[in-house]
């Protein structure tokens, strides 16, 4: 660290000795016990010397290197130990915001807080070095920090040395990213690298450091030169102490309560929809989802192993200019960690993690994605159809598991991602088609979306009624009318939610039996003429909002009635996407299979490629060969053209331009 002040001067001696003796009587008093304890390190609690002494609690801020080293002076000649000195609780007056840090700070003692973002893997740093004359046996030792170094002669007159002994020490940095929820809406999240040096880096803080926890990190400003050739510098944080901090709980006091148990027995699921997009007009089932999905269901474990996951993930596709985004967006003031993502910062990589050589670390680092980083909280991700194809593997793990391992480069660690998914999605052609099921619109993979609870279209609004009533929500908006004003402010809000989460509700054999019945109700008919594809996901996605309603009640059993709302915002969502026929779903459309006379086909065509790739001694089966053929099936050209376009999905490929061959 350059730059660093020096406020002990000569002829301050006799000052000097004063704040020794204050430190040791200090040490007397207080730490006496912790010190014959301690093994490479002990904290001192600022607040605590600061009414023992003010002078010295004042010196800890602003010489901090100095007062840092009488410490550990005053350790080693009293108490025969050599410790690392850390101080906790220091005075809030030295926090500062990351993104105010500038050149003014170097030197000076701060403290910031923020999400660990990257994490690198543990160095060391040879701090001196001891070499020994070959010939008078004098030794010299030597400071290997800004750089190596090595005596050039000894007195005597030689020239050669024994390297004797070097001392080292270790280091980690970390970069840490400001918690967004301060700033503004559109500024972007400043970082900051700390290095964890000496006892910092030890296995048990090492341990606990991982991607999106929230830390407050105290310690002194550096700065360091970003390239050789010009006097341009970075700054960074030299770490003295790390606190790990929780979530900040919702205090409620019994009024609050009382509160909650009246609010939940009118019409809750309604009002709080509408609490939750005042100014948008319309939508009151996916206002009801959506306050569900805040709520979430319960996981569910066998033993450590997660078999179902309690959130409640939702995908809203509609059309550019719809109320989507609107909707999605103004989710995020309702959790303390939530974040909201724009096109511009999705791709799969971005939203789970990235592996790179990282210049400022120096190392592999990882750096986490929106998912992780809202471990506990909701990734809200608009324009999700613009993430790379490759990256959802990633995502689907984040999503089922709630956790990703890593094992790439010098990288092992395990993120957590029990991230609630709010996402928007444009269909493929802009406009939404309200005859054609959903699947076959969006741009994803239909294992993705098989991921989200409940996928709703938002369609565009056409009749000139209900244009007329958005029209008056403008206006409302703008006059801040009675008309879009909340039922519950946000605090209400939030309060309710953080109550009613906790509820660990259970099905009761009513319920059960009526999901029971009305779900196969919902798949089964046609399912069996269609090749019998029978998948119990959409069930599961039933219990988890019967579960979230019938927390929303503060109910602790799962009722008939919590099944209901269920079922009724599935149906909802199911119409919406185009996949009910009759009152039950459509299994062709919704599932995106073939049906079964396709299948049959299908198989037909593979069987013909199969032969002809013989035929050709491996070389792929031509295509106007294998039209021939199709042909003389009665397959015409276009079944053959869609046929082959969803083989290409993973059963054949086209090993040169026009031939085919199997995988
Ligand atoms: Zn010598």
């Amino acid at each position: 660290l350059k730059r660093k002040k020096n406020n002990f001067k000569k002829g301050e001696n006799i000052i000097m000795e004063e704040i020794i003796e204050q430190i040791h009587t200090y040490l007397e008093t207080y730490e006496k016990e912790n010190l014959l304890r301690a093994k490479d390190s002990i904290e001192i609690d600022w607040q605590k010397l600061s009414q023992f002494s003010f002078e010295v609690s004042q010196m800890v801020l602003d010489d901090f290197l100095n007062i840092k080293s009488l410490f550990q002076n005053v350790i080693h000649d009293h108490y025969d130990v050599n410790l690392e000195i850390r101080f906790k609780n220091l005075t809030e007056s030295i926090y500062t915001e990351i993104w105010k840090i500038r050149n003014k700070h170097v030197g000076e003692l701060v403290s910031i807080v923020g999400f660990v973002k990257k994490v690198g893997g543990i160095k060391h740093i040879i701090s001196n070095k001891t070499f020994e004359c070959i010939n008078c046996g004098n030794e010299i030792n030597l400071p290997q920090i800004p750089a190596p170094n090595k005596p050039e002669q000894c007195h005597c007159g030689n020239k050669k040395f024994y390297l004797k002994d070097s001392k080292a020490y270790d280091i980690q940095k970390i970069m840490v990213e400001e918690d967004p929820m301060i700033l503004d809406f559109e500024q972007k999240p400043e970082r900051k690298l700390v290095e964890m040096i000496k006892c910092l880096a030890n296995p048990g803080i090492t341990k606990e450091l991982q991607p999106s926890v929230k830390v407050k990190v105290t310690g002194l400003v550096g700065e360091r030169k970003r390239s050789p050739r010009i006097e341009e510098y970075t700054t960074f944080i030299q770490a003295n102490n790390v606190e790990f901090l929780k979530e900040k709980e919702i205090k409620l006091s019994k009024k609050d309560i009382e509160r909650i148990k009246e609010i939940s027995k009118d019409d809750v699921l309604n009002k709080m929809g509408q609490s939750i997009s005042p100014t948008i007009y319309g939508y009151p089932s996916i206002k009801k989802a959506l306050f569900l999905q805040l709520i979430g269901a319960t996981h569910i474990y066998e033993g450590n192993m997660l078999s179902e996951r309690g959130t409640i993930n939702i995908l809203l596709v509609g059309s550019p200019g719809t109320a989507k985004t609107a909707l999605i967006r103004g989710l995020t003031k309702f959790i303390d960690k939530a974040r909201y993502t724009g096109s511009s910062t999705v791709s799969g990589a971005g939203l789970v993690a990235t592996v790179m050589k990282d210049e400022e670390i120096g190392d592999w680092s990882l750096e986490s994605g929106v998912i992780p980083m809202c471990n506990g909280g909701m990734a809200i991700i608009d324009e999700i159809d613009k993430i790379s194809k490759s990256d959802i593997a990633y995502l689907n793990i984040a999503i089922d598991k709630l956790e990703v391992p890593f094992d790439k480069a010098t990288i092992h660690t395990v993120l957590k991602t029990k991230t609630t998914i709010l996402a928007a999605a444009n269909p493929k052609d802009k406009v939404f088609d309200k005859f054609e099921s959903i699947y076959k619109q969006i741009n994803l993979p239909k294992d993705f979306l098989d991921r989200f609870d409940l996928i709703f279209a938002v369609e565009a609004i056409k009749d000139i009624k209900t244009q007329g009533n958005v029209i008056d929500t403008i206006f409302s908006k703008i006059e801040k009318g009675e008309q879009t004003k909340p039922f519950y402010d946000t605090e209400t809000v939030k309060k309710y939610v953080s109550y009613v989460k906790q509820i660990a509700p259970i099905l009761t054999k009513e319920s059960k039996s009526y999901l029971k019945k009305e779900f196969l109700k919902l798949v089964s008919p046609g399912s069996e003429a269609e090749g019998a594809y029978f998948s119990s996901r959409l069930l599961i996605n039933l219990i988890r909002l019967a579960t979230a309603s019938a927390k929303a009640h503060l109910r602790k059993e799962i009722t008939l009635k919590d099944a209901e709302i269920s079922l009724e915002l599935m149906k909802t969502a199911l119409i919406s996407q185009q996949v009910i026929k009759d009152g039950s779903l459509d299994v062709v459309s919704f599932e995106n299979i073939l049906p079964k006379n396709k299948r049959e086909k299908i198989h037909i065509i593979k069987e013909i490629i199969k032969d002809l790739d013989k035929e050709h001694e491996g070389r792929g089966a031509p295509i106007e060969k294998i039209t021939n053929k199709a042909v003389d099936l009665k397959i015409n050209e276009f079944e053959l053209e869609e046929f082959l376009r969803h083989l290409r999905n993973g059963e054949i490929f086209e090993p040169t331009r026009g031939r085919f061959k199997l995988l």
